[in-house]
């Protein structure tokens, strides 16, 4: 199979759809592999390593969408690259149509199969495709929390991790999944004080078992929250309710029982946000400040390490992209109900029942 790898354009957008070891393995399966010229030079991968990879470099993003069978990029395409889009091409690639109706018509218009990444299953019910992502935002989370908390930054001016003599911060993680467990392995390997809540007591016993008395686990609910928040230092908002908007969790009002400078950091504001006050935000300008309290909420936070991402990013859908490669789209996914699970999108038709649902298309 002809496979080709653009660069993305998305304003931002430094991740890369596949590494150079990524390329080596669909070359070492017989496949051919065009990656566009400087498509990961902002991130350190060079055009060099995708040649010692086997990989072809192409000038133009025109003459990828051309010749390739397969597509694979990172974020949904922009409307320019959907014009290029042709039928029976596979795109594979974070997608998330329901919120894009525009997007939606102009893949149905294309003809192309689309393989969403962030509706891709695995047997345990997980998205593996969207973990890698949520995984580099809970642990980043800290970091821009940490950092946050300086003085210098607007923040209370206080050391997650104290020092000998002096106490820890106080974490509160609110949502103990992906991005949850992520924090607060951050926040306890820097030495702060965790607390982490959750609605499932499966997960609050998973996490127990992890960590023991190294972390706290609470049942969420608005009274252990409330509680909470005026000794707080650090809260990371982290809770998903699949399919949903965020639940507002933390009120304008409730701001107000928290110390001047104690900061928020809102990973859950591609949902909409789990405090009331969260608007998002963009790496250019992170933070804002509402009532004394330091707000992070930047909508794409992996992007911020588009490095580790992108690796991240590969070694996640690598697997399925050699299947794709290997039998060929419709056997792969006749063969594979999670991949199947991916499909949003083939021939004209809306192949995912959420997204024709909302944007009204038969199912
Ligand atoms: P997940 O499904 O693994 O975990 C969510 C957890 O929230 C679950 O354990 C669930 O039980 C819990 N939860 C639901 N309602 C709750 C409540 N009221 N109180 C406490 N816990 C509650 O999801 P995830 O992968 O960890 O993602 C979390 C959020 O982070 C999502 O909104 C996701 O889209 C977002 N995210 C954002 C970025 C970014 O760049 N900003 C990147 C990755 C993920």
């Amino acid at each position: 199979m002809l496979i080709g790898v653009p660069k993305e354009i998305k304003n931002h957008e430094y991740r890369i759809g596949l590494t150079p070891a990524g390329a080596r393995e669909l070359v070492s399966h017989g496949h051919q592999v065009m990656v566009q010229k400087d498509g990961g030079k902002a991130i350190g991968l060079t055009d060099d390593q995708y040649k010692r990879a086997g990989a072809e470099i192409v000038d133009t993003a025109e003459e990828i969408f051309r010749r390739a069978d397969m597509i694979i990029k990172v974020k949904e395409p922009q409307p320019a690259e959907c014009a290029m889009l042709r039928s029976g091409q596979v795109l594979y690639t974070y997608l998330h149509l329901a919120p894009d109706p525009d997007q939606t018509r102009a893949l149905l218009a294309s003809g192309v199969t689309a393989i969403a990444y962030e509706t891709v299953t695995d047997s345990r019910g997980g998205l593996p495709l969207l973990a890698p992502m949520s995984e580099v935002a809970g642990r980043m989370s800290i970091q821009a929390g940490a950092h946050a908390l300086e003085k210098a930054q607007g923040g209370s001016g206080i050391l997650l991790g104290g020092v000998p003599g002096v106490k820890p911060a106080e974490v509160l993680v609110i949502g103990g999944g992906v991005v949850g467990l992520n924090a607060a392995r951050m926040a306890m390997g820097l030495g702060a004080h965790v607390t982490i809540l959750d609605r499932s007591i499966d997960r609050l016993k998973y996490i127990d078992e992890l960590y023991g008395d190294r972390l706290t686990t609470i049942y969420s609910t608005r009274d252990a929250i409330e509680e909470r928040l005026p000794y707080t230092d650090l809260v990371i908002g982290a809770v998903l309710i699949p399919g949903a908007a965020a639940p507002k969790l933390v009120s304008r009002e409730q701001l107000k029982s928290m110390r001047a400078g104690s900061v928020l950091v809102d990973v859950a504001i591609d949902q909409g946000g789990c405090f009331e006050t969260s608007k998002a935000t963009t790496h250019q300008n992170p933070t804002y400040e509402v009532d004394g309290i330091i707000h992070y909420c930047v909508a794409n936070m992996p992007g911020g390490v588009a490095r580790t991402s992108t690796f991240a990013l590969t070694n996640a859908t690598l697997p399925f992209a050699v299947q794709l490669a290997n039998k060929g789209a419709r056997r792969a996914l006749l063969d594979d109900p999670h991949l199947l699970n991916g499909l949003n999108v083939h021939a004209g038709q809306v192949t995912y029942r959420a997204v024709a649902e909302d944007l009204g298309y038969p199912y």
